[in-house]
């Protein structure tokens, strides 16, 4: 069976995002709308985005920038990076965002796999981000500096303004408009995820994604009205922060404090001081508002409601949250290859516990069991969605497409059940894929890090369920006689310079005599899946 959203149908026009966060002649907001959190002083209102926007627009345009490019992004969460994500987006160029954590190789990779026209680079990364560059060949005149402050050349970069138009050049400079199916086909961001299987891939979403996701999470929860505050720490180079800190801010007029990176104790202390009235996180942080001493030192009494998102939330966590903060407790579901957001609990409607809520407006689910087959109300099945919002597919990677694409629908590579009323949660994960406090680690990247040491013959990555939440652990096969050389602490030790913290393997290490494989080659993923089971137990 197919089961259908609830929510009355949304039909937004497809258009260029620009235009339908910014209508023409609807009038444009001098007030602050991101402010960095550390320093109120330095903000930016949606009228100075806009000159930013245009001077960036002009700028890049004469750099040959447009439709079917991309930019790519290497920095800490800063107030400028809304410009420059919608200036890129507004030309039909797409926006793609590097973690800040990323090492060379990860960042090498990125740029590959993009092969953006322009690099923004934060002064902070520049020795990493030159070194990828230099890597994959990129010209270094293509590379700007991308601080929140102005900085004088250094390295032989400068500073991303010298790119830019002059306000007067740029004043009536406008994007272009997109007829529909421009707005359907034309890229707007590519944010990086694993899918079902293999190393990171580009997702491909398209400004109509993006119009009818934004457009869904409002209806859903009536952004802005009464009026908000929000809190920006979710990270600008993934789906789940660009929704909140640069598209629904925008299209709700909510301002947000923009922080650079997460910190628990600034976290409670903006709350406090700006008053935050609603919270998007993820299950690591609501486990520290419910066991860290701190907590109950700051006042969150602002706070209406917390949605969570980007990792499974257990039941328990949810009820210790409600009872402690008094707040309305709600999980959604999503993946960058929903744009951002796959359900949520509307306004008015009762979240229940452990569930991950309803289908957003214009959704649909199928549940495909093991077999294949089709399965209905109470019962497992892998989640396939449909709607406005499912990605076009994977970035220059057709094979990846195909594979987790059919006729407008996604194989998540989640298993989910649904009860009579449409709630669904989400009760296991079939794909790859492991969370690191919600960030994506991909077992496949960690197995080619593992065995380019020449002692290692072989090498398994599977997450394992830990108290402090998912961790990535590895099985590892060496090489004849490499034991006297190699235990399991050094191939911790090998896997840290390589990958970002995140990725570290503190769901330990395992020798073992072989990895189960099928005839085909493929790692035998359900049996390593089983032997973490068993280790968790023991450990
Ligand atoms: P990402 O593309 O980084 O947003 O990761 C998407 C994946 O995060 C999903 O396929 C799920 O495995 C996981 N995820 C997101 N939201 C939830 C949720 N509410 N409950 C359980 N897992 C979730």
């Amino acid at each position: 069976m197919i089961f259908k959203s609830r929510s009355p149908d949304i039909n937004p026009t497809p258009c260029n995002i620009l235009d339908f966060l910014f209508p023409e002649g609807a009038p444009v907001s001098e007030q602050p709308l991101w402010i960095d959190a550390y320093n109120e002083s330095t903000s930016v209102s949606p009228k100075q985005l806009l000159v930013w926007v245009r001077r960036f627009g002009l700028g890049l345009s004469r750099l040959g920038v447009g439709v079917g490019d991309s930019i790519l992004i290497y920095s800490p969460n800063h107030v400028f990076i809304p410009a420059a994500y919608l200036s890129s987006v507004c030309l039909g160029a797409a926006f793609s965002g590097a973690s800040p954590a990323f090492t060379v190789p990860e960042l090498v990779h990125q740029m590959k796999v993009l092969g953006p026209k322009i690099f923004y680079l934060h002064p902070s990364l520049i020795q990493k981000g030159l070194a990828a560059a230099e890597q994959c060949g990129f010209p270094k005149e293509k590379i700007f500096l991308a601080s929140d402050v102005f900085v004088p050349p250094q390295n032989g970069l400068r500073d991303w303004r010298a790119l830019m138009a002059t306000e007067e050049e740029s004043k009536n400079w406008r994007w272009k408009p997109f007829t529909p199916e421009e707005s359907r086909n034309v890229i707007a961001t590519v944010n990086f995820s694993s899918g079902t299987t293999g190393l990171p891939k580009g997702v491909a979403v398209s400004h109509s994604n993006l119009i009818h996701n934004v457009t869904m999470v409002i209806e859903t929860y009536n952004y802005g009205t009464p009026p908000e505050r929000w809190l920006g720490f979710l990270p600008l180079y993934h789906a789940y922060g660009q929704a909140y800190a640069v598209l629904v801010a925008t299209k709700a007029s909510v301002p947000i404090y923009i922080m650079p990176s997460f910190n628990f104790v600034d976290y409670l202390k903006f709350i406090q001081k700006y008053k935050i009235t609603r919270l998007q996180t993820v299950p690591p942080i609501l486990i520290m508002l419910d066991k860290r001493p701190e907590t109950k030192h700051y006042d969150l009494s602002s706070v209406r409601e917390i949605l969570c998102g980007a990792a499974p939330l257990s039941k328990e966590l949810q009820h210790a949250i409600e009872r402690k903060l008094n707040v309305r407790v709600t999980q959604g579901w999503g993946l960058s290859e929903t744009t951002f957001a796959a359900t949520g609990v509307p306004t008015g409607m009762q979240p229940l516990t452990g569930s991950s809520g309803l289908l957003l407006p214009s959704t649909e689910l199928r549940l495909i069991d093991d077999d294949g087959k089709e399965v209905g109300v109470g019962e497992r099945g892998e989640a396939y969605v449909r709607g406005p919002q499912i990605a076009k597919g994977y970035w220059r990677n057709e094979k990846a497409t195909a594979e987790t694409f059919e006729d407008g629908w996604l194989k998540s590579g989640d298993v989910a059940v649904v009860n009579e009323d449409g709630y669904m949660w989400i009760v296991d994960r079939k794909k790859e894929l492991i969370k690191v406090n919600a960030l994506q680690v991909s077992p496949a990247e960690l197995e080619a890090v593992l065995i380019e040491n020449p002692d290692i013959d072989d090498a398994a990555v599977v997450g394992i369920e830990l108290s402090q939440g998912e961790r990535p652990r590895a099985y590892v096969k060496l090489a004849e006689g490499a034991r006297a050389r190699l235990n399991e602490a050094q191939i911790q030790e090998w896997i840290k310079p390589r990958v970002a913290k995140h990725k570290w393997l503190e769901g330990g290490v395992m020798i073992v005599p072989e990895i189960p494989k099928l005839m085909s080659g493929k790692i035998q993923r359900k049996v390593m899946r089983e032997w973490a089971k068993k280790d968790a137990e023991r450990l």
